[in-house]
């Protein structure tokens, strides 16, 4: 059976989202998107730790809230609505968490689930791209190769979000590039190890209240024990990852877009020309019904894909779906509540070309829509 109605503790969770993304986030929201690349404003992810949301899907063995993904994708969305760029602070962190609580140890586990949930605020990361090979995972030149105990990894790592930032990341290297994926691992890197260290920061065209910078790894020695998974196994590891973090990554784009969609009603309801409310042309009020029907479709669909991960099932092809649905959606109503501005939309002094610039990124990471569609195709 089906149904959608959401539990107490639910409702409690979308409720208390909400107000932190209306008081906590939007505020600050214009203010991050105008920062210098090199500022990073350690407040939100403050404000992210007093509100418990950095841990929120770590089991509440180690520390966290231990929802389950559809709860954390209800969170994402409210998150999404109140600034995206500042969500995948808290969204990248919790992919880095996914690898550890997917295939870590209990050690591994005990020793870096906690941290994220101390008092204060912590980051993680996950380290994949390079500039040779973004979708093609498997080109990744970054090495690690055993050294009695430890693995010694040298690379680099490019558009990492977190980066420089983290107090650890989980890097993926290979230990013999010809083997493509049978060659990549997945190490858990502590922040502060030596040789380790941020590149070039980029400067984005949207979610610009999060960093994305190089990771540099010059001779780091990672323990052997820090190894996530068997040896080999690190292209698997990272698409596990990916599949039950994307009804979270697709939830903040239904977020942006309910926020740009809720703004462009509101206008077209008060908004006067030739005598009457914009609403109360047809093809205006057919515009928004669009609207609003793709964002229901759009969510619709991250919530059957974080009811098949908490289930356990196989939620590949419903992940990629949701990821190709919820971004484009994104992206169309954001551009088409623009259209219902005019002007005064197409100015920074509304979020309107903010919301727009940090949907279009959505599209691109976490796995390009176009490499989603290959997903789905194959599944088909
Ligand atoms: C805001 C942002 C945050 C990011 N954060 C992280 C992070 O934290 N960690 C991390 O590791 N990476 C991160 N990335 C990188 C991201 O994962 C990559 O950008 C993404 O995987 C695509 O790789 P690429 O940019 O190299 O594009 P390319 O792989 O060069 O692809 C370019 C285009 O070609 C298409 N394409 C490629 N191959 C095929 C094919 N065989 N068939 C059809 N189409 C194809 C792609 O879909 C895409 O549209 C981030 C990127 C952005 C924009």
């Amino acid at each position: 059976m089906i149904g959608f109605e959401l539990t107490e503790e639910q409702s409690v969770y979308v409720r208390t989202a909400r107000e932190f993304a209306r008081t906590r986030m939007a505020p600050y929201a214009a203010e991050l998107d105008r920062r210098e690349e090199s500022f990073f404003d350690w407040d939100i992810v403050r404000r992210f730790a007093e509100a418990d949301l950095l841990g929120l899907p770590i089991p509440a063995d180690y520390g966290g809230a231990g929802v389950d993904y559809l709860t954390a994708a209800l969170v994402s969305e409210e998150l999404g609505a109140g600034c995206a760029g500042m969500t995948v602070i808290a969204g990248t962190t919790w992919l880095a968490l996914i690898s550890i609580m997917l295939v870590g140890s209990d050690e591994q586990k005990a020793r870096y689930l906690p941290r994220i949930c101390e008092a204060g605020g912590r980051l993680a990361a996950l380290a994949s791209t390079e500039t040779e090979a973004g979708s093609d995972i498997a080109a990744m030149r970054t090495t690690a190769a055993r050294r009695g105990d430890c693995y010694v990894l040298n690379g680099a790592k490019h558009y990492i979000t977190n980066a420089g930032l983290a107090d650890f990341y989980v890097v993926f290297a290979t230990t013999d590039p010809a083997k493509r994926h049978a060659g990549i691992n997945a190490f858990i890197v502590d922040g502060d190890s030596k040789g380790l260290s941020m590149g070039r920061i980029e400067d984005k065209m949207g979610l610009r209240a999060s960093r994305n910078a190089e990771l540099i790894l010059e001779e780091v020695e990672v323990p052997a024990e820090n190894l996530l998974g068997e040896e080999g196994t690190g292209f698997l590891v990272l698409m596990q990852t990916l599949d039950t973090a994307r009804p979270c990554l697709g939830a903040i784009s239904v977020g942006l877009a309910r926020a740009a969609f809720e703004a462009a009603l509101s206008h077209a309801r008060t908004r006067e020309q030739y005598g009457r409310p914009l609403i109360e042309n047809q093809g205006v009020s057919f515009m928004l019904a669009d609207m609003a029907t793709d964002i229901d479709a759009a969510r619709l669909l991250t919530w059957r894909a974080a009811w098949l991960t908490d289930r356990a099932m196989d939620s590949t092809r419903a992940s990629s779906m949701s990821k190709v649905c919820t971004t484009e959606t994104a992206e169309r109503v954001c551009s088409q509540a623009i259209d219902l501005f005019g002007a005064v939309a197409y100015s920074r002094d509304l979020p309107l070309e903010k919301y727009l610039r940090d949907a279009k990124a959505m599209t691109i990471y976490e796995g390009a829509n176009l490499i989603q569609r290959i997903i789905i195709s194959s599944a088909l």
